[in-house]
């Protein structure tokens, strides 16, 4: 596996790799690397020549300096699993090297209402960031292909759109979510979970699999109901609850109304911030 630092030098080999018009699987990253970010590399891996991954802890998608400074940081231990999968490359950027004195690197783009709830209620400015360095890692790259994560529902749908913006025919592949033996979905931040917490926080993907068996018969709104209740537990605080359309990420109140539904949630466990989400049907 090659590593680079520098944007020039990884551009350099990526475009004698387009000149040989050899396809590239780009899957971008934050590090502490689980078995959900592997997926997406074994994905890349299954349909492109040459893979890339980038780590990169983007510090303007953190609207809290604490969760940034406390974000872990595995970096051998990351490099092991990407050169066990066969990965090509390994793109690990300064934040001089990603923002630039003299470039504006600003997010552009108005993502509307869909980048207004959920996540971005929640984490004010945080879709900007994450739409900043993706724009800039597509730029940089210009993958055939990305990767990413229906872990983050909300993110890969605003990514998509902002694609579709931006012009660029790189194609999203979302990948399904990889989640722990008793259904707690991986995350970088399970680690900080106590014991106590780390057994509690399987109630998130227990009540979402109950929700996608309950909205077979039930309507919407007791499906909701019913999830919400079994969320009420003197441990857990519910940041939301929303069933969206799983493409313009509307929240819908009656299943017949749309073609496509996904319910996201974050629930915070001893202070931790774990989201869940599971697609109903589209
Ligand atoms: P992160 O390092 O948290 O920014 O995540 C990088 C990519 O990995 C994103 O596209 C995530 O959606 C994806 N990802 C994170 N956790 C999982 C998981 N449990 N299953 C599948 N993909 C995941």
């Amino acid at each position: 596996m090659k590593v680079f630092e520098k944007i020039k030098d990884l551009q350099h080999l990526l475009n004698e790799s387009r000149s040989k018009n050899v396809a590239i699987g780009f899957v971008p990253t934050m590090g502490a690397l689980h078995q959900g970010h592997i997926s997406l590399i074994k994905a890349a891996r299954q349909s492109c020549d040459l893979v890339v991954c980038s780590i990169f802890v983007n510090p303007t998608q953190f609207n809290d300096v604490g969760d940034l400074s406390k974000y872990p940081r595995t970096i051998e231990k990351d490099k092991r699993m990407l050169i066990e999968e066969e990965t090509d490359i390994l793109f690990l950027p300064s934040v001089e090297e990603i923002y630039p004195k003299d470039i504006d690197t600003t997010n552009p783009y108005d993502f509307g209402k869909m980048a207004e709830i959920m996540e971005g209620a929640h984490r004010p400015g945080h879709f900007d960031g994450m739409a900043q360095v993706v724009a800039r890692l597509l730029r940089i790259v210009e993958p055939h292909k990305i990767f990413m994560g229906q872990k983050d529902f909300q993110q890969q749908a605003i990514v998509r759109k902002m694609m579709e913006l931006m012009k660029i025919d790189t194609e999203l592949i979302r990948c399904p979510i990889i989640r722990e033996p008793d259904g707690l979905a991986m995350s970088s931040r399970n680690v900080h979970l106590s014991p106590e917490n780390r057994k509690l926080a399987t109630i998130i993907s227990q009540t979402l699999f109950e929700a996608k068996e309950n909205a077979k018969t039930m309507t919407l709104k007791k499906v909701k109901a019913l999830a919400l209740e079994k969320l009420n537990h003197p441990d857990c605080s519910v940041d939301y609850f929303e069933i969206v359309d799983a493409y313009t990420i509307t929240p819908i109140s009656d299943f017949e109304d749309t073609s496509s539904a996904v319910i996201c949630t974050t629930v915070q466990i001893g202070g931790i911030r774990l989201l869940d989400n599971i697609i109903l049907f589209e």
